[in-house]
């Protein structure tokens, strides 16, 4: 799935003792279900694995530098991020019920049959999860002219030109920008 992958054997830990892992993982880019985010730094990681007896406790920090839009004008911002990792392998028991599996799983406890993982997909989702709801380049973002898209930032005071200077091209693509901005509250506002 991703292009990293960090296979650890975990029976090679002896009972009662930890193992460290650290590391980087140098990737391009992480794939979400929703968008694809170049990375800036590599993927750090720092684990450390607990044994106790046929139980692994797994905690450790992950952090990253993304590359992620700003919310409001679309600039690329330097996201940092450090995320948190904590779980517990259990070994699989002959049965188990579909309830006591649910719960285990908001417990964030994983049942294994073999003692090997690939602990990737787990350091991607701490990172992502650290993700704010909203990205903004700096606390004061201006956005974008609704009209021509002009980045506000950049312009001491814009004015928009939409009805004196725009080419009709441009000024059709501006509309439709508009348009496309309205669609959850004004859907039947223009008929003609
Ligand atoms: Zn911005
Ligand atoms: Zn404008």
């Amino acid at each position: 799935m991703s292009e990293f992958s960090l296979t650890v054997d975990f029976s090679s830990i002896p009972d009662g003792e930890r193992a460290y892992i650290e590391g980087e993982a140098f990737l391009s880019e992480i794939e979400t279900p929703t968008a694809t985010l170049p990375l800036r730094s590599p993927l750090h990681y720092e684990i450390q694995i607990l044994r106790n007896k046929e139980d692994f406790l797994l905690s450790g920090m992950v952090s990253a530098v993304l590359e992620y839009p700003c919310a409001r004008c679309l600039e690329s911002v330097d996201l940092a991020l450090s995320g948190q990792i904590e779980a517990t392998y259990k070994k699989s028991p002959k049965k188990i019920s579909e309830e006591e599996i649910e719960l285990e799983d908001l417990e964030n406890v994983i049942y294994y049959e073999a003692m090997t993982f690939d602990l990737s997909e787990r350091l991607i989702e701490a990172i992502l999860v650290e993700i704010p709801s909203k990205v903004l380049c700096k606390e004061d973002c201006k956005g974008i002219c609704p009209y021509c898209g002009e980045n506000l930032n950049n312009v001491a005071e814009h004015r928009c030109k939409i009805e004196s200077e725009l080419s009709p091209g441009q000024f059709l693509s501006a509309l439709k920008r508009i348009a496309i901005d309205d669609t959850d509250s004004n859907n039947n506002q223009n008929d003609k």
